[in-house]
């Protein structure tokens, strides 16, 4: 069987003779750019609250699924789309009252200087938009983003996302930095390194005549190897940036909605002030909606001379999900719980470093957590194969992770919002045993 996975080629000994059709079937029908997690692929055919459940009725904890965030199909979000979709689903070019609660709702979460919203339907073209705004508005195209950073998969946006692997080349308008890696840089030094690193990569791009237009930067270093930082460590290079006339386009795509604990949006660790901010994945906690939120300076500017219509970006279903969600992160008090039970796994997974030498580093903020795993803690060796391992291991045991970074050795670890401390407990224990057949 050719099909690749995330972490290995499957394994076609283990897999079961429907799994094998289906794998057979999707590799004829969708090519081989769509890859599968785990040895054995996963066959999800119903999601509820934490749980992912399999054809066989099995039940698996979710603690890799970002979009379904607040809880698989929770029943305030199906409840508004089903409402919603039996009035009115049309496009944003009649008035419509909808559209404007839920963006006064959700600038509302912002800073006050933050004042604009535009709707897409994806992550990436969030990032495409906010990127054409900040070219329009710099007359500049150059861009810094980190070294193994990704972004989305438009034609500008997957230039912009080296983690796509070696055939995405990486154009002569763009400039990469160190991520904040506090494990292998050390805490004291990631806030001077980036700060020097923006300098360099600016004046880089002004000597081969190239004029920068923006630095993009996901604030959580996810696909970098879910790098949190210590909290401010970006400011510096990030002003420094925006003094030379850059735009900081904070990518909230992972970060965002509450993810890393108390704060709705991850970019505030980070005591920055952005001009753009991108939105996604769990925004409609399933349902596709995404956009950027931007200073009105930025936004008008590109927005007086450009026309903007996106067909199903802002659609009246996509806004009543994106309510919805909000709705549920203030009743259900999920940057609250975000913080109290990323804070529990944070505390119980380090724990876990004293027993098995392989955990080389744990880290996170809220609920969204990276151990990175090491063959020798002296050399920091990646223990890629290892990791590979653990996810697969506790795939087995019925808890779903993943693995991020240059060298796919941290397990990434983020759960569904809607985690208590009993699924964090199950969670950590999963870890634990797939650690100790891990070699
Ligand atoms: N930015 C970041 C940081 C992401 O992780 C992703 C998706 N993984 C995107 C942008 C693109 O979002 P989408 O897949 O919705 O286009």
């Amino acid at each position: 069987m050719s099909m690749i996975n995330g972490f290995t080629s499957a394994d076609a000994t283990r897999l079961s003779a429907s799994q094998r059709r289906l794998i057979e079937r999707r590799e004829r029908l969708l090519g081989p750019a769509y890859r599968l997690f785990y040895e054995r692929p996963l066959h999800t055919v119903r999601g509820e609250g934490v749980w992912l459940f399999d054809e066989q009725g099995r039940r698996y904890l979710d603690a890799y699924n970002n979009v379904a965030s607040i809880g698989h199909c929770h029943p305030r979000v199906v409840e508004a789309m089903h409402r919603q979709s039996q009035v009115l689903n049309t496009h944003t070019r009649y008035l419509q009252e909808g559209i404007l609660d839920y963006a006064e709702q959700l600038l509302g979460t912002f800073t006050d200087d933050l004042d604009r919203v535009m709707f897409t339907c994806s992550g990436s073209e969030a990032n495409d938009l906010a990127l054409r705004i900040a070219r329009h508005c710099t007359g500049g195209t150059g861009v810094i983003i980190t070294r193994f950073a990704y972004h989305g998969v438009t034609a500008d946006i997957a230039e912009l996302s080296p983690s796509l692997g070696s055939a995405m080349v990486l154009p002569a308008h763009v400039r990469t930095v160190r991520a904040p890696d506090a494990y292998r840089l050390g805490a004291e030094n990631v806030a001077p390194m980036f700060a020097a690193d923006v300098r360099a990569a600016i004046d880089d791009l002004k000597a081969h005549g190239i004029r920068p237009a923006a630095i993009l930067l996901d604030g959580i270093f996810s696909s970098d190897g879910v790098l949190p930082g210590p909290a401010g460590c970006i400011a510096e290079g990030v002003a420094l940036a925006q003094a030379e006339g850059l735009l900081y386009i904070a990518d909230e795509v992972q970060p965002g909605f509450a993810r890393t604990g108390l704060n709705m949006w991850g970019f505030t660790r980070h005591n920055v002030r952005p001009d753009l901010v991108t939105l996604g994945k769990p925004m409609g906690n399933g349902q596709p909606i995404a956009g950027i939120v931007g200073r009105s300076q930025v936004v008008d500017h590109f927005g007086r001379s450009m026309r903007y219509f996106n067909t199903f970006g802002g659609n009246p279903v996509s806004c009543a999900a994106g309510q919805a969600v909000l709705d549920v992160i203030r009743e259900e008090h999920l940057q609250q719980r975000a913080h109290h039970i990323g804070s529990y796994l944070l505390d119980g997974l380090t724990r876990l470093a004293q027993r098995h030498q392989m955990i080389g580093d744990v880290r996170g903020a809220g609920m969204f957590l990276g151990v990175e795993l090491v063959t020798d803690r002296a050399t920091r060796a990646p223990a890629a194969r290892q990791a590979r391992q653990v996810v697969n291991a506790m795939r087995e045991q019925g808890v779903l992770i993943s693995a991020a970074g240059p060298h796919q050795n941290v397990l990434k670890i983020r759960p569904l919002l809607a985690f208590t401390q009993a699924h964090a407990q199950m969670l950590v224990e999963a870890v634990d045993t797939a650690m100790q057949g891990a070699c």
